[in-house]
């Protein structure tokens, strides 16, 4: 709720104050049980920090996360440790967060002995019952990560997320790195889990393509803020704000009549987060801007289920 994380800029050498990054700058949202949130938005929205501020992982700047019912901002690092264990994050790298001198048996069982979890012999058991699960030989349990591929080292993360039996897994670009085809293979494993287990995830990725195909519900993220949130099939089909519009019109598509690739790059690149444009901070790159937009930030507004923040659908509009 009202989630703020700005980073310190410089100080240092040059003594200058810089204005700070307002890498998540005031970002509500919320996510059901067994639901699956997808964050999207170019690098430098404020994704993985937004990501990072569910898991506690970063204090915020201000504003609250609520985990079960349970305000873990203000929880003690010792409250929020059992908390952790109910909340997993995967990321793109997971190779790079392994120690390569251990196996992957020795990679799953880390977390069960660190949160206290079960007898050495059920550890055993569970890592085999993991590595089958993700679809891996328990073969893989006397190798090392670098033995594996991109995807199957993912299995890999994904295991080991599992392995604390978490009620939420942050996916931060779990998939980004794969071929299209891996990409396809990981994605759907995650959702029989999802089925099987009835966890939650907020699914962040840069590639809408890869979060509508996941995702109940979609959260755009633009500049620290969000820009819209809907149903994943709505917001594919009808997007209303035109940073949506043009995430969309950027994705590639094959044309029936030829197999070029037709593509629409945004125009321009992000703007500096501890510049962020006045006004509506999309403004330097919309299309369809108007003078309001320079002059007024947009608000979240309601309408049919959806939430939108640019002046084009602002009530007094349609009214
Ligand atoms: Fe474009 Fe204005 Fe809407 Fe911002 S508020 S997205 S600049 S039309
Ligand atoms: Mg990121």
């Amino acid at each position: 709720t009202d989630l703020v994380k700005h980073f310190p800029v410089g100080g240092g050498l040059f003594r200058k104050e810089s204005p700070p990054v307002r890498a998540v700058d005031g970002v509500s949202f919320s996510i059901g049980r067994g639901e699956t949130l997808g964050l999207v938005g170019e690098s430098g929205s404020g994704k993985s920090t937004l990501g990072r501020l569910v898991l506690r992982l970063l204090d915020p700047t201000s504003g609250t996360v609520t985990f079960d019912g349970q305000d873990i901002t203000t929880a003690r690092q010792s409250q929020v440790k059992p908390l952790r264990r109910r909340m997993q994050l995967i990321f793109q790298d997971p190779v790079s967060s392994f120690n390569p001198r251990m196996t992957i048996e020795d990679l799953l069982m880390e977390p069960m002995v660190v949160h206290g979890i079960g007898t050495p012999a059920e550890r055993k058991r569970r890592c085999a019952e993991l590595l089958d699960q993700v679809g891996l030989a328990s073969s893989a349990l006397a190798k090392y990560p670098h033995q594996f591929s991109g995807g199957q080292a993912q299995r890999i993360g994904i295991a080991r997320a599992l392995t604390t039996d978490p009620d939420l897994l942050v996916c931060d670009e779990a998939v980004s790195a794969l071929d299209v085809s891996i990409q396809a293979q990981v994605l759907n494993l995650l959702k029989s889990i999802q089925q099987e287990q009835g966890i939650s995830y907020l699914f962040i990725a840069h590639d809408l393509n890869v979060v509508r195909y996941i995702s109940d519900r979609v959260c755009v993220m633009y500049l620290g803020k969000l820009a819209e949130v809907g149903g994943s099939d709505r917001i594919m089909a009808d997007p209303l704000h035109p940073y949506t519009q043009a995430l969309i019109r950027s994705i590639p598509a094959v044309t029936a009549s030829s197999s070029r690739v037709e593509r629409i790059p945004l125009q321009g690149e992000i703007p500096n987060p501890s510049k962020p444009p006045a006004g509506c901070r999309f403004h330097t790159r919309c299309p369809l801007k108007f003078d309001l937009c320079e002059q007024e930030e947009p608000q979240l507004h309601e309408r049919d289920g959806s939430l939108t923040a640019c002046h084009l659908y602002r009530p007094e509009a349609s009214a």
